[in-house]
């Protein structure tokens, strides 16, 4: 398992800006084999931690919570 090539001009998988410094990877195993489609990992980066949620369609929900009173 290698990191994605990072040389060159290298843009965030989900939101397509560019990056500049650093960049968040998936290093699971299984996500790496069955979800990314790229062997040089190409759609692996992603700007930051948000954009790696919205590739993975994690979404936000909520508690059940009792109606306050
Ligand atoms: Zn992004």
């Amino acid at each position: 398992m290698s990191y994605p090539n990072l040389t060159g001009n290298v843009y965030c998988a989900n939101c397509s800006k560019k990056i500049q410094t650093s960049c968040i990877t998936v290093r699971e195993n299984h996500l790496i084999r069955d979800y990314f489609q790229f062997d040089d990992g190409r759609d692996n980066i992603f700007c930051n931690s948000d954009c790696l949620a919205e590739s993975l369609i994690a979404e936000e929900i909520y508690l059940n919570q009792e109606d306050g009173e």
